[in-house]
């Protein structure tokens, strides 16, 4: 027998451990009444996942839930927020209990792990679409912005790049998945420790969604300068190399692919040390990867100078990209 839609909401979204002490009124009313400390801001980012476009049909419902969720913890990580309330809008082709079971432990796992309270959200009938809406707090002046790269400033990456991209490609192919590689494409861990550790030492930040280039792009574009990378220096796992022939080959996926959720941000030289001395602490590692140039562009440079020639640039929703996304 299927749930009716209040049943589902009762049952499923709204059964999670995390209760925050800043939520004066939760899910279950008209609205949700959210306390802000005076001196903090507000930031707030959301995120559409649709089937067939984010994630291909059959795509685990526990990896939906998570990277509907993760995606948005990303995003304010790159800002320097501190994730605190989510809300949740989910159209579903059918009350599918099975699905939203999973889906929900998918995404209640990842909220508890960042203290995140699902504080309300809409459950309506129709294609399968998932959209978060992620609430944080940051002190007031101190986010994270595109703008503020600076000439001479380093540019780094949290990670490793393209493995989502590799793994990606092989779906697409058909071919088996490399379960590493399978992971950071299903299940991305934002960058959010890092991202609100970075707030006093980088000048600018973005998250890699859409692929090194068009994302440093973004910061370039935001902050008015250009840029030179030294492709060697990229980050690659030794999973993705495993895939391909060459160094060489892999580079494309490191700078072009998306999916990463990697932070991409910028550093002025004399913050460098105490940025080392704080990631020596992070799991995911940091690497400088390029610097900013005050001319315009961004140039790709293997070691000994020359260029490295990049025929894709990144994703975007409405080119005419053939990419399965
Ligand atoms: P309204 O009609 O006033 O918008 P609804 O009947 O749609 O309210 O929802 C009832 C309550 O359940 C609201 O507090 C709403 O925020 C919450 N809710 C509905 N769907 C979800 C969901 N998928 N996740 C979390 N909360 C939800
Ligand atoms: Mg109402």
């Amino acid at each position: 027998m299927s749930l009716s839609e209040f049943q589902l909401i009762e049952k499923y979204f709204a059964r999670q451990r995390i209760r925050r002490g800043d939520v004066a009124l939760g899910i279950g009313d008209d609205a949700a009444l959210l306390r802000v400390l005076p001196g903090m801001e507000l930031a707030v980012a959301i995120d559409a996942m649709v089937e067939g476009r984010h994630f291909p049909a059959g795509t685990d419902p526990f990896a939906i839930g998570h990277k509907a969720l993760a995606v948005n913890l990303s995003d304010m990580a790159a800002m320097g927020a501190e994730p605190a309330w989510a809300t949740l809008a989910i159209s579903l082709p059918t009350a599918d209990e099975a699905f939203v079971a999973q889906f929900t432990d998918g995404l209640f796992s990842l909220a508890y792990r960042y203290g995140v309270e699902l504080v309300g959200g809409d459950t309506v009938r129709g294609p399968l679409m998932v959209v978060v809406q992620m609430h944080g707090l940051v002190p007031a002046g101190k986010a994270l912005k595109r703008s503020g790269a600076f000439p001479g400033d380093a540019i780094y990456v949290t990670g490793t790049l393209g493995d989502a991209g590799a793994a990606l490609q092989q779906i697409l192919k058909g071919e088996s998945c490399n379960a590493m590689l399978r992971s950071r494409l299903d299940r991305p861990e934002p960058r959010v420790k890092e991202g609100m550790a970075l707030r006093e030492i980088a000048s600018s930040a973005i998250d890699i969604s859409d692929g090194l280039v068009a994302d440093l792009g973004h910061i370039l574009a935001a902050s008015g300068f250009g840029a030179t990378l030294d492709v060697e220096a990229l980050p690659l796992s030794a999973e993705l190399l495993d895939t391909v022939a060459d160094r060489e080959q892999a580079w494309p996926l490191a700078l072009a692919s998306g999916d990463d959720y990697e932070l991409c941000f910028t550093v002025s030289p004399h913050r460098e040390a105490t940025l080392h001395a704080l990631a020596s602490e992070w799991s995911c590692g940091i690497t400088r990867i390029g610097i900013i140039d005050s001319k315009a562009g961004l140039r790709l440079l293997r070691g000994d100078g020359t260029p490295f020639p990049l025929a894709v640039r990144g994703f975007d929703h409405f080119a005419d990209a053939e990419r399965g996304r």
